[in-house]
């Protein structure tokens, strides 16, 4: 039987897969390697599935399209709201472009935004519903990666081995600790606020608000809002300062939050202030954080992907897409290779420089920093027809180009 049949493992010497993280990341390698034929275990360290962070997202089409390759786009679709344009206002409220977003007229590829949380839940769900172990409370500690097998070790004293592993931890990564210590998430620059309100100012014509993400250029920060068809108005804000301290975000309350940014908002005539006025439940802080390009993704037996390998800031949006891109193009490298070392070194050449290039360009966004145009030569980066090809489940990612 072909590869494409799923049975990959017989020719690339990986039978067994252990995935450790269930986010987003985890949970559609551990779908994809699945799909491709590999026996796999997820090992999350959340004790249940019902971690919520607060913050939304919006999966882009890139994202949209790997979901469909791992046959997932209706568990995805089910939850948040399709946006199909994007308008861009200045700190008067000025209209300076609006455009359609991505793949608008495809259902199934246009850009959506929903709960970080329901995601990771929906994908969790969805690997279980495949028939596909995920050990929750099982908090990785320590990798030993050998010539004949690699073993992780679990905070319980717990152990499980195999012929790969695979770390989707996150930004924390204790994978990528075993890997590269040396490498940490450093600052980039910008402070992120989130939340959600019923009570917004309404918009002179609701309909103009349907699939439609408004993001102003304000004097003072970097803001976004889109409507649900329900009515609940989701928004962002990134502002360039000092990191906030964990203390500060760990004890700050809506009112402390609404104070810091209604200053900063009222400079500009736009919804952003007035929207950020009607909040008044809970407000999610974080520090725009990423991890320095360069930073080793494999040792041995053991693999980074998501942002345990490549967060960015959230400037570009992208960081979900492209752990799902991750997930698909890793397992379409394992199942087409001669062997594991093959598979994981097609793997990191693919991909390498399309996330490094989104931590530089979006960490440029949150300094405020121009993109210099010799970053990331466009040759070594592939483009989205030739993304398309590779993410193509039945596509040879050896003969993608
Ligand atoms: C506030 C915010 C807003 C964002 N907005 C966007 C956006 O608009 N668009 C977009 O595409 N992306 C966005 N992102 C980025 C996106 O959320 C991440 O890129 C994505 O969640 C990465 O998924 P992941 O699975 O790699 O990591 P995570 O989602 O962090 O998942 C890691 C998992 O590993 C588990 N884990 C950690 N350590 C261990 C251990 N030792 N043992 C076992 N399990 C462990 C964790 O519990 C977690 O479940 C945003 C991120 C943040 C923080």
């Amino acid at each position: 039987m072909s590869a494409r049949g799923g049975h990959g493992q017989a020719g690339v010497g990986v039978a067994r897969i252990l995935v450790i993280g269930g986010g987003i990341a985890g949970s559609a390698t551990a779908m994809a390697v699945r799909k491709a034929g590999f026996d796999v275990v997820v090992h999350e360290a959340h004790p249940d599935s019902a971690e919520d962070l607060g913050a939304f997202l919006t999966l882009a089409s890139n994202g949209m399209r790997a979901l469909a390759q791992l046959d997932a786009s209706a568990a995805v679709t089910a939850l948040g709201f399709p946006l199909t344009s994007m308008r861009v206002l200045d700190g008067t409220g000025e209209q300076l472009a609006q455009a359609p977003l991505g793949e608008s007229a495809d259902p199934l590829l246009r850009y959506r935004c929903l709960r970080r949380g329901d995601l990771n839940s929906a994908l969790q769900a969805e690997a279980a519903r495949r028939g596909i172990e995920i050990r929750h409370g099982a908090r990785l500690v320590s990798v030993e990666s050998g010539p004949a097998g690699v073993t992780a070790r679990f905070a319980d004293g717990g152990t499980a081995t195999a012929d790969l592993l695979i770390g989707a931890d996150g930004l924390g990564s204790t994978v990528r600790g075993t890997i590269a210590s040396e490498a940490q998430p450093v600052y980039a620059g910008q402070r992120v606020f989130y939340g959600y309100t019923r009570t917004a100012p309404v918009p002179s014509s609701p309909s103009e608000e349907d699939a439609r993400i408004t993001m102003v250029r304000g004097s003072a920060a970097a803001f976004g809002h889109a409507v649900s068809p329900d009515g609940e108005t989701y928004w962002f804000a990134r502002v360039s300062a000092d990191p906030l301290s964990a203390d500060e975000i760990a004890h700050g309350t809506p009112g402390t939050w609404r104070d810091l940014l209604l200053p900063l908002l009222r400079k500009d005539t736009t919804p952003a202030a007035d929207i950020v006025e009607a909040t008044t439940g809970t407000f999610l802080v974080t520090n725009a954080t990423e991890i320095p390009v360069g930073t080793p993704w494999r040792s041995g037996r053991t693999l980074i992907l998501g942002d345990a390998a490549h967060a960015a800031s959230p400037a570009t949006g992208q960081g979900a897409s492209m752990a799902l891109e991750d997930a698909v193009i890793l397992a379409k490298s394992l199942r087409d290779a001669p062997d594991m070392d093959a598979a994981l070194s097609h793997y990191e050449a693919l991909r390498r420089p399309r996330v490094e290039y989104n931590i530089t360009v979006s960490g440029n966004i949150s300094r405020g920093v121009p993109t210099p145009p010799s970053t990331a030569p466009a040759a070594a980066r592939p483009g989205e027809a030739e993304l398309a090809r590779h993410l193509e489940w039945e596509a040879d990612i050896w003969a993608a180009g």
